[in-house]
């Protein structure tokens, strides 16, 4: 496959690998009318030169939502024009850009008086995010997967809650989905608990309190940590999208990338809670998640076929480098080689009649594009 920059799904892949710069007047509106960068999560990419704030996401042509990941010397520039904004590179125009409006419920005002903004982050255009445990265990104990920025982004965005739970978390959601006509999913994100028997327990029912008080129903995504005791994944039936991530298919790599995953929890174990899961749901419901850039990517490819033939979805992000991790100065994937794992997803996804979760919401991923057939040749 061939890289076509007429093609907004090419240019989200090369965008999640070289990166972004802004001209200072592209973003004088970002934090105002449209979205600063402000999740949980993910907010500690390149120190920021000349400019106060960047978007978390841009909305390229035919609805492709791109995640931003900010580098400096990118070669690709979001400028201003007349109306609007378009994205260049090396100088040279390529597309229209869009940055997303920001929702009107960041300012809503919660019981306790803190805005909603503090338990919830808008997620691409569709979806509403929450972190639940921004404090991981796995920093505690020193043993962070090495890709993970969590703890960076906790040091520099203190403005979102570290533990959003309870009645504030759902009058935050019911906020949210009550202005937001658009909102289609929530994207629930686990960190993880010195017990993930517990920290599995606490998001599902916090999901289930979601799911009574909002005033229409949404897809729930959930990306946890597995629990030790396995009966508890029948607790899954009221989850649309369960979501372990293995992160690495390399058994090897994976205790070098994931070492508090592999000590306390460990791959095979990983394995049998998949097996579990399909034995419970059939396969096509439960997914895995991987980060491409992570092992080369004939490993990876071979991964993803193996979860699939398993009953499992394998969904991929694309690594990137972050500041304050311990993967800061790795390089990110090769173009050449999503291109390459492109292909392979669209025909495991053909094969075998999966669907990736959060279709049209992934921001730091070329799932929904691949699934979509935007990277058909
Ligand atoms: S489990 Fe790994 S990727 Fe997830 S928050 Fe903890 S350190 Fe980060």
């Amino acid at each position: 496959m061939r890289l076509d920059l007429g093609n907004p799904a090419h240019v989200k892949l090369c965008l999640l690998v070289q990166g972004v710069r802004f001209t200072p007047d592209a973003v004088a509106g970002v934090g105002r009318r449209h979205t600063e960068r402000a999740l949980a999560y993910n907010n500690s990419d390149q120190p920021l030169q000349g400019l106060d704030t960047v978007p978390g996401e841009l909305l390229l042509p035919e609805g492709v939502v791109c995640g931003v990941n900010y580098r400096p010397d990118s070669p690709w520039c979001v400028q201003r024009q007349a109306e609007g904004w378009h994205l260049t590179l090396d100088q040279r125009p390529v597309c229209e850009v869009v940055l997303p409006e920001r929702p009107a419920y960041y300012e809503c005002r919660l019981s306790d008086g803190s805005p909603a903004s503090r338990y919830v982050s808008q997620y691409s255009v569709h979806a509403v995010a929450v972190f639940l445990h921004r404090q991981c265990h796995m920093w505690a104990i020193r043993a962070p997967c090495q890709f993970c920025s969590v703890e960076a982004t906790r040091g520099v965005n203190r403005a979102v809650h570290d533990a959003p739970h309870g009645a504030l978390l759902t009058e935050a959601l019911v906020a949210a989905v009550a202005s937001e006509p658009r909102l289609r999913a929530l994207e629930w994100s686990g960190g993880a608990l010195a017990d993930f028997d517990q920290g599995f327990n606490e998001a599902v029912d916090a999901i289930d309190a979601a799911r009574a008080a909002l005033p229409r129903p949404l897809s729930h995504h959930l990306n946890i940590m597995p629990p030790q005791d396995l009966s508890l994944l029948a607790r899954l039936a009221s989850v649309e999208e369960p979501t372990f991530a293995l992160e690495v298919w390399s058994p090897r790599l994976f205790e070098q990338v994931c070492p508090g995953k592999h000590r306390l929890y460990g791959r095979a174990a990983y394995l049998r809670a998949f097996d579990a899961g399909v034995a419970l749901f059939g396969a096509g419901r439960m997914s895995c998640n991987f980060v491409a850039g992570l092992e080369p990517v004939d490993s990876l490819i071979e991964g993803c076929w193996a979860m699939a033939e398993r009953g499992v979805v394998p969904t991929v992000a694309v690594f990137h480098p972050d500041k304050g991790t311990p993967y800061a100065r790795k390089p990110p994937p090769a173009v050449d080689d999503l291109l390459r794992l492109a292909g392979e997803l669209r025909a495991l996804h053909r094969r075998f009649g999966y669907r990736p979760y959060l279709v049209g919401c992934r921001r730091s991923s070329l799932d929904s594009e691949i699934y979509e057939g935007r990277f058909d040749a």
